[in-house]
């Protein structure tokens, strides 16, 4: 279910059904995401990255409104660069969101949460890509160890740096700010 794309009438139908899945999914499945990663310094392959699955569990349903929703919950850990010494660093990542699928942008003014939304394309919704999606959206901008051992550069000379390593966004905590402040003009 995961690798195929669904479209309004099979998502209607899994709404209905309640259907969920729990599935462990390698890391280095998800392209967009593993570029993200720290990458071991040359092209050598066989770091613990390549072995990283993150857990995941996706549940359809019907919201209040009518339209079908994914809960999805994403746990693993990640591999990422700390942004002062460039070694590798270890981020959880603890994921869940609900989302109401919708047709089309004026669907949102029919939900309670137009920020928990997405919107099915023509080709259908692709689960994988959504995840995916959400798990770029929480990754920290610049994570960086805090002070101690762990950092190979701890109180080197980008001591004015006060980002510390527990530093976690939460995903579309800035986007409904920034969503939030903009006027929308639908005149048709
Ligand atoms: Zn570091």
């Amino acid at each position: 279910m995961l690798s195929e794309r669904v479209d309004s009438a099979q998502l209607a139908e899994l709404a209905k059904k309640g259907f969920g899945q729990v599935v462990s999914l390698p890391v280095v499945d998800f392209a967009r995401l593993s570029a993200c990663l720290y990458q071991a310094g040359g092209d050598q392959s066989g770091t613990d990255q390549d072995s990283a699955e993150l857990a995941l569990n996706v549940k359809f349903d019907v919201g209040p409104e009518g339209f079908p929703r994914v809960a999805i919950s994403v746990t693993g850990c990640l591999s990422l660069s700390c942004q002062r010494c460039l070694e590798p660093m270890a981020w959880p990542v603890r994921i869940e969101t609900r989302l109401s699928v919708l047709d089309s942008d004026e669907q949102t003014e029919l939900i309670a949460s137009p920020f928990d939304s997405i919107l099915m394309n023509a080709d259908g919704l692709d689960i994988a890509t959504v995840i995916e999606d959400e798990i770029l959206a929480a990754l920290p901008i610049a994570l960086v160890h805090r002070d101690g051992p762990g950092c190979q550069s701890a109180g080197g000379d980008e001591s004015n740096s006060t980002i510390e390593a527990e530093l976690m966004q939460r995903p579309f905590a800035d986007l409904a700010n920034i969503v939030g402040g903009r006027k929308s003009n639908v005149d048709d």
